[in-house]
């Protein structure tokens, strides 16, 4: 159970991180020598001119658009906002970047990734760059009257009070964080994750704008989140599985390297997995791939799943002897054979045939199950990984050809 959260929050080690390496980097920017006093400025332009081209490179639009809103707001600090909030117009820029960035981070983690050259990735930014300009516009026309309803006071609190930024802007924060925050947990995306630690971010730097280097540090550490988020997304679709999210081939052979002398690996192949297909469509069977792989993830005894291919899987318990894996494989097989999936009104069956592997009634709430068979084989003195995987293969043969539904050694 707590394992099981813990896993749901890893995801967000890298901007938590991040951000607590910011609030301590507050203490040490002043007694920095000279020349890098000179130098820590340029350093989120920097980052975010890195973290760009990657996004360019990777095609994640959502972080590019991101990067520049936190170039934006970091520029317009400086060049407009250092002298503290005097008049209307850095007022209305101040309540404008409090109340907006919060606002399109939150939309934006509701969206979709697209490239930033396609059609939507276009039409994004033309939608960011709008705002960016009427803002302009309305400070540059004195129309300080927005700022009766970026800066409205609706509740009295406390807590609303000791804040520099205005209501409606800590509501954005706040409830923004919170959507962030469960569609990352959802997700499990880094990209995800890293738009909640920005959020946060910019949140610290608007309200604590005119305290030194809270801007300069929190815009270092926002852009950061996210060039790091960038390079953790490109790195799970190169070693994760799409559909399963289970850690792909690429993945398995490199722990399959890095294996010590005792171990022992399970291959598990879904039966009749063609004739289930064939009876209820690819959309079902990729449901159930996803229930299966859900329930290879919760496998005990330390064992570790794959996605081999299609609709193999390979387990690997690292310093296991075979009898310790057996019986949680046997647990899994269980958990899987009686797991009723339940079909959504779209995924009924076309054709009237049904196997014996795919029990379901009629009618409402039609649920459909399947059977896995696993082979599984030891470490052994002289024999590589490789050569394992291959028996366990060979175990899954005898297993099928037992009738399927049962585990070989
Ligand atoms: P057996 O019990 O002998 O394993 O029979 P089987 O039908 O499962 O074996 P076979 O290897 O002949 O068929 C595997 C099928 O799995 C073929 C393909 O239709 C299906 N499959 C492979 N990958 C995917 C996938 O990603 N999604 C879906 N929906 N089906 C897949
Ligand atoms: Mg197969
Ligand atoms: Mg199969």
């Amino acid at each position: 159970m707590t394992s099981a959260v813990l896993k749901k929050v890893s995801v967000f080690t890298v901007p938590a991180f991040l951000l607590v390496a910011a609030y301590f980097s507050l203490a040490r920017i002043p007694v920095l020598s000279p020349a890098w006093q000179e130098l820590v400025p340029s350093l989120p332009y920097t980052i975010i001119a890195a973290g760009m081209f990657l996004s360019f490179h990777f095609h994640r639009g959502r972080v590019l658009l991101v990067l520049l809103m936190v170039g934006l707001f970091f520029w317009s600090s400086r060049t407009f906002l250092q002298g503290g909030l005097a008049d209307l117009r850095s007022m209305l820029l101040f309540h404008a970047f409090s109340c907006l960035l919060p606002l399109n981070i939150t939309l934006i983690s509701f969206m979709r990734e697209r490239g930033p050259f396609t059609v939507a990735g276009r039409m994004r930014f033309c939608f960011f760059a709008a705002q960016a300009a009427l803002i302009a516009w309305f400070i540059h026309n004195q129309r300080t009257g927005v700022l009766e309803l970026l800066d409205r006071h609706f509740l009295s609190s406390p807590f609303f009070d000791r804040l520099a930024i205005s209501q409606p802007a800590a509501l954005a924060v706040v409830t923004g964080a919170l959507l962030t925050l469960a569609r990352a947990v959802r997700r499990q995306s880094p990209v995800d994750a890293g738009l909640l630690g920005t959020l946060i971010a910019v949140a610290i730097s608007c309200n604590w704008l005119l305290a030194a280097n809270v801007p300069l540090a929190f815009s270092s550490a926002a852009a950061l989140i996210l060039t790091v988020s960038v390079l953790r997304d490109s790195y799970d679709m190169a070693f994760r599985d799409d559909l399963t999210a289970l850690p792909a081939r690429r993945a398995l052979n490199e722990l399959l390297m890095g294996l010590g002398r005792q171990y022992a690996i399970a291959m598990v192949d879904v039966d009749h997995f063609k004739r289930f297909n064939d009876t209820y469509g690819h959309d079902v069977g990729d449901q159930v791939l996803k229930m299966v792989a859900g329930k290879l993830q919760g496998v005990g005894g330390g064992g570790r799943a794959f996605r081999y291919g299609g609709e193999e899987f390979t387990i690997v318990f690292p310093r296991r002897e075979l009898a310790d894996a057996v019986p949680h494989l046997e647990e899994l097989r269980k958990a899987i054979a009686s797991y009723q999936l339940r079909l959504r009104g779209a995924d009924r069956p076309k054709k009237n045939q049904e196997g014996k592997q795919q029990r379901g009634s009629r009618g409402e709430g039609e649920t459909v199950s399947v059977t896995v068979s696993i082979g599984v084989a030891p470490s052994a003195e002289g024999r590589k990984p490789a050569e394992v995987l291959k028996e366990a293969d060979q175990a899954l043969y005898r297993a099928k050809r037992g009738g399927r539904n049962r585990l070989s050694r």
